[in-house]
């Protein structure tokens, strides 16, 4: 109530006061509602940079959300001083789980005949690390990829902090060499990435393009420091399948959501133990009725996920079938043209050390106990019938579950972008930072061998697993 006595103040006044008090009294009135607006606006202002700044953090390689813009230094740079203007344009560049992969085509010169092609990392001391890469060339032109697979390439994490250019080489069959700095022809212009968590300790590495202007030759460059994860930013995410009021499949007192919520705080304390920083999806406390673990609210478990910015996905659920199955069995799904090698390493510890069998189910099957599920001719037309799914153009590529294609943003050709609001959004489908993704149908609810061993090893079902990630991420 302040500001009215302040009005009524003069009222009371005597008369006898002199007037340029009351001049004065007004001056100051009106000097210290100046301040208490200039302070407004001032905090408004921090505020909304605050939000604004988080906001721009959560969005992690999506491609509108520029980090603060780099450029290399003239010293560093210096190490390409050997390249003479020739250039490649990358047309695609993404990072899925722990890999980098690139891709572009340029026209070979001429008088040349090549014998090999291969990716060069330079560090600005002149050291190279040379990739081996995936070409072919047709007539004059070479196009390449980093790899063929999508969680293969340039390994991240094994690359040590300074500053490296990303150079094609080009071995001729005269055995003389040609080097061509890469173009960043895409609209991703800033990637940042963090290096899984080892010793506690963790690796930035910003990747970014420009031009060396003294020598008008483009760079692509990874430069990496050494950094403390920050408190947004994971290794991990658990997906325990499920929830609230999506309890999943079900076979008498058993449920699924039940079940996978415990193998997931159970997985997340082995991976704790292994210094790794795990992200769940849903803590098991959330409310029966609540479908706020849906796949695409703002909080679901794609935004959710992909805003964490880990590197690998292992989303736990219980298989089903509407028949009565003679077996079960273990099946992992993850995404097409990967390699399967983690995936198939998983299912092999999982069925020695617990017992489960391999699913013997044909369709689909990568490998033992491995799985790549897109949508089919069928599923496409039903859709397409019913427009659950218009206005996506869904192929025979794109993957079935949404948790392996929509936390790969365009590794895994993620589409869930909001133009049907009805489905919700995936605010990461563009981003070229994708979380390689494992959903783990454990074994089937209702094959009493399978439930049995569920129930009952769910120790070693988990040391399994915490066992071959702990491998695949190179701690041990
Ligand atoms: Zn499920």
């Amino acid at each position: 109530m302040g500001q009215q006595n302040i009005v009524k103040e003069p009222i009371r006044r005597p008369n006898n006061r002199p007037p340029i008090k009351k001049k004065w009294r007004l001056k100051k009135k009106f000097k210290r509602n100046m301040l208490l607006l200039l302070i407004i606006f001032l905090l408004f202002a921090v505020v909304k940079a605050i939000v604004s700044d988080a906001k721009e953090n959560q969005k992690s390689g999506i491609a509108n959300n520029n980090y603060s813009q780099q450029t290399a230094n003239l010293q560093s740079l210096k190490c390409l001083d050997d390249i003479k203007g020739f250039s490649v344009k990358i047309d695609k560049y993404f990072i899925y789980g722990t890999h980098l992969n690139a891709e572009g085509s340029l026209d070979i010169p001429n008088k040349y005949r090549v014998k090999n092609a291969s990716i060069v990392l330079r560090k600005d001391d002149g050291k190279e690390q040379e990739y081996a890469i995936n070409y072919k060339i047709n007539g004059n032109k070479l196009d390449f990829k980093a790899s063929d697979k999508i969680n293969q390439g340039i390994y991240l994490d094994e690359i040590g902090k300074g500053d490296y250019y990303l150079l094609l080489k080009l071995l001729y069959d005269d055995n003389s060499s040609q080097y061509f700095s890469l173009e960043n022809n895409t609209k991703y212009k800033n990637t940042q990435y963090y290096t899984v968590t080892k010793n506690r300790s963790n690796r930035k590495i910003d990747i970014f393009s420009g031009n060396y202007k003294e020598k008008n030759t483009p760079y692509f460059m990874l430069s990496v420091k050494k950094s403390k994860l920050p408190d947004d930013v994971y290794d991990i995410v658990i997906d325990a399948g499920h929830g609230g009021k999506d309890t999943g499949a079900s076979y008498g007192q058993y449920c699924e959501a039940d079940i996978t919520i415990k193998y997931a705080k159970e997985l997340k304390v082995a991976l704790e133990k292994r210094g790794l920083k795990v992200k769940m999806t849903r803590q098991g406390d959330e409310d029966k009725n609540s479908t706020a673990y849906s796949a695409f609210s703002a909080d679901g478990r794609v935004n959710k996920s992909c805003g964490s910015r880990a590197k690998y996905c292992f989303s736990i659920h219980l298989n089903s079938a509407e028949q009565k199955l003679e077996k079960g069995g273990l099946q992992i799904y993850c995404n097409a043209n990967m390699d399967t090698s983690f995936a198939e390493n998983m299912a092999k510890e999982i069925v020695k050390s617990t017992g489960m069998e391999y699913s013997p189910m044909v369709a689909s099957k990568v490998a033992d106990g491995v799985y790549c599920r897109n949508f089919s001719k069928s599923e496409i037309a039903s859709s397409n019938a019913t427009t659950k799914f218009e206005p996506y153009n869904i192929t025979q590529d794109t993957n079935y579950y949404f948790i392996i294609r929509e936390l790969g943003g365009i590794a895994t050709n993620a589409y869930m972008d909001g133009r049907n609001p009805k489905y919700g959004k995936n605010d990461y489908c563009d981003s070229n930072v994708g979380i390689e993704s494992y959903l783990l149908e454990m074994g089937y609810i209702i094959v009493d061998k399978d439930l049995d061993i569920i129930l009952n090893e769910q120790k070693s079902y988990v040391k399994a697993l915490a066992k071959q990630i702990e491998k695949e991420v190179g701690i041990r």
